[in-house]
């Protein structure tokens, strides 16, 4: 397992969580950080990840407590900021567009959003 409160010295939403990057934070629980995505695909794109480095869909699927914990932080992210319509997306693999290799759930919204996506 990754490190955990010490953080990955090298992963960037380690360096979000501990401080070291700045971010525009959105919510702060206990478990789970939302902020705001640096290169926004839609009037909303918050990124939510766990505090705790996870790498992937994969890894997490390993760990049910943090997976209900993530998927908490998208639902409070959404009710926060009145999202009545929004998309997640957990790009997995390096194919399918993810870049930060910390699990993090996309959470877009704010315009309607094309059926399939690209
Ligand atoms: P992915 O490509 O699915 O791994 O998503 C990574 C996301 O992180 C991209 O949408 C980037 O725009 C976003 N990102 C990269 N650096 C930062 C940063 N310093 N602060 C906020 N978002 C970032
Ligand atoms: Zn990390």
């Amino acid at each position: 397992m990754a490190l955990a409160s010490e953080g990955m010295t090298d992963c960037l939403f380690c360096k979000i969580v501990a401080g070291d990057v700045p971010a525009t934070v959105v919510l702060d629980d206990s478990d789970w950080l939302a902020f705001e995505d640096i290169g926004p695909k839609a009037p909303v794109h918050v990124l939510v990840i766990l505090k705790r480095h996870v790498a992937d869909i994969g890894e997490l699927a390993t760990d049910p407590a943090a997976a209900a914990a993530l998927v908490a932080g998208i639902g409070s992210v959404a009710a926060h900021l009145g999202l009545s319509s929004y998309r997640t997306v957990f790009n997995t693999g390096a194919e399918a567009g993810q870049s930060v290799f910390h699990v993090h759930a996309h959470v877009l919204g704010g315009r309607s959003l094309g059926w399939p996506p690209g």
